[in-house]
């Protein structure tokens, strides 16, 4: 909906998005606007601080949670191993990892075409810390919005000197508990409680790593804020494209709201509900009637906007969805006797028809791909074995004459372990008949997450050859269970 009144010289049509054109958060200048976002209040607010502690809780818990002896969740870049779900994934399992990766990717297309930013406004990390607990921290400090602006225009008295001091420092101690759970994530959290337990002395690069991480997460939690979600996220700026007319998201509800007006003291009656009209209409008398929309332009659905915008202009990339509006709004429309949900989550769609569409044609064509990755990615997950095995026939290499009735080729092999233990591993060779000799010692104990590298020679009678190549298979064994095989070919000097 337009707030401006802005005409364009050439066209003489009114421009209804010039809001667009700048961040609610810089001024005219470039400088930034510091948002003092009011406390919500409200339903959503009360079912945010339950999500926020399941969610903590999880964030808290999760690295001391160990599946087969791994951690529950790792995302190891640094060696290059990942775990979910206890199960490991080594550089070898790329493809499934990009798999993985392309169904999330799918997934998250999808549920923002359906449902927009609900993850912003409920479960993404940077708004549960931010609004959920950096912020009521602030709010239990410094007070409400008001009071906030107030003190940090105030000059810096024993009070306020007090207040930022405790604030800043519940900041940074909260931030370095962050950071450490972080790198528990990346290095595991048997790592982090090393590096904890020991002397400074002996992890200096540990240590450091911490203070980079911790002073990151303060940064961004005290200073820079809400500029993560509007400039910086990505995910935010694909709104652009992913949103559609049935995406639900929070919305003003324009055909109920406009025209906005003040609510005129003793001249327009609270407005009644139905029953209150049909009683008024039964005791003769007609409650005075207020023309304007349902929005008394009370502002307050801006004031408790942590990312300074006006949802009545309308979905905007700022928007996380955080539902702050929505309390608000409630709240006023309690207080003015009209119904709830003059903000609400709805589609625009759903606002100008009155219908929500969720099932569309675009819905459905991603539902069909995402089945059908998700498919793949179990069936590619069930299938993978403890042990990948990789055997090649040696580079530059050909056939060898053992004996008179015997040849031999040599094999390279690479063995990774993906289980969560050590596996005594043999390789066999199951067709034609045949043997396999190790150069050097047996493969015997594979160490678990580690790979094993060497050679063997493949003997067999010159009978067995069907010509130039003849097709082998050589077997990984352990603990008396085949778990994987590989096919490749023996080099003979052909029929002659
Ligand atoms: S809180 Fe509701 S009534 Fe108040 S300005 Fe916002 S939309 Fe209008
Ligand atoms: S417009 Fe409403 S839902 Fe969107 S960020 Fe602001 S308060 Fe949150």
């Amino acid at each position: 909906m337009a707030d401006t009144k802005k005409l364009q010289p050439d066209t003489l049509v009114e421009d209804t998005e010039s809001f667009r054109d700048a961040l609610s958060t810089v001024d005219a200048q470039g400088k930034r606007i510091w948002i003092y976002p009011k406390q919500p209040q409200g339903r959503f607010y009360t079912a945010r601080k339950w999500v926020t502690a399941v969610f903590v809780a999880l964030f808290l818990v999760m690295p001391f949670i160990k599946v087969g002896g791994e951690q529950f969740l790792l995302l190891n870049v640094l060696e290059r191993k990942f775990v979910l779900f206890g199960m490991v994934f080594s550089p070898q399992d790329f493809h499934l990892f990009v798999l993985v990766m392309l169904t999330f990717l799918v997934f998250i297309i999808l549920f923002t075409v359906v449902y927009g930013r609900l993850f912003c406004g409920w479960v993404c990390p940077q708004t549960v810390f931010m609004e959920m607990i950096f912020r009521r921290i602030e709010y239990w400090i410094e007070g409400d919005a008001g009071e906030q602006r107030r003190l940090d225009k105030a000059p810096w008295t024993s009070e306020k000197i007090r207040k930022k001091a405790l604030k800043h420092g519940i900041f940074f101690t909260i931030a370095v508990v962050v950071s450490n759970y972080f790198l528990a994530y990346i290095i595991g959290m048997e790592q982090v409680l090393r590096i904890i337990s020991e002397p400074i002395s002996k992890n200096w690069v540990g240590f450091v790593s911490m203070l980079v991480f911790s002073g990151v997460f303060y940064f961004v939690f005290a200073r820079l804020r809400e500029q993560v979600c509007t400039t910086i996220c990505p995910y935010g700026r694909l709104q652009g494209v992913l949103l559609v007319k049935d995406t639900i998201v929070v919305a003003y509800d324009h055909m109920r709201g406009e025209p906005r007006a003040k609510l005129r003291k003793n001249k327009d009656a609270a407005q009644p509900s139905p029953v209150q009209r049909l009683q008024t209409a039964v005791n003769g008398g007609m409650a005075p009637a207020r023309t304007a929309g349902d929005c008394i332009d009370c502002n307050l659905c801006v004031a408790v906007c942590p990312t300074g915008i006006d949802i009545r202009n309308g979905t905007q990339l700022e928007c996380t969805n955080c539902t702050a509006c929505i309390d608000a709004c409630d709240q006023v429309m309690d207080k003015i006797g009209r119904p709830r949900g003059l903000i609400r989550y709805d589609s625009m769609t759903g606002i100008e028809t009155g219908h929500r569409r969720i099932f569309t044609p675009r819905v459905i064509g991603y539902t069909a791909v995402l089945i059908a990755l998700i498919a793949l990615d179990i069936a590619m997950l069930t299938g993978r074995g403890a042990v990948e095995a990789i055997i090649l026939r040696s580079p530059g290499q050909t056939y060898q004459e053992k004996d008179a009735n015997h040849l031999t080729n040599l094999y390279t092999f690479t063995l990774i372990n993906k289980a969560n233990r050590d596996l005594p591993v043999e390789l066999r060779l199951a067709s034609p008949k045949g043997s396999i000799q190790m150069v050097g010692q047996p493969i015997g104990q594979l160490l678990k997450g580690r790979t094993h590298k060497g050679a063997f020679f493949v003997e067999l009678e010159k009978t067995q050859l069907q010509g130039r190549k003849t097709p082998i298979i050589i077997e990984v064994w352990s603990e008396g269970k085949k778990i994987d095989y590989v096919k490749t070919s023996f080099m003979g000097p052909g029929r002659r």
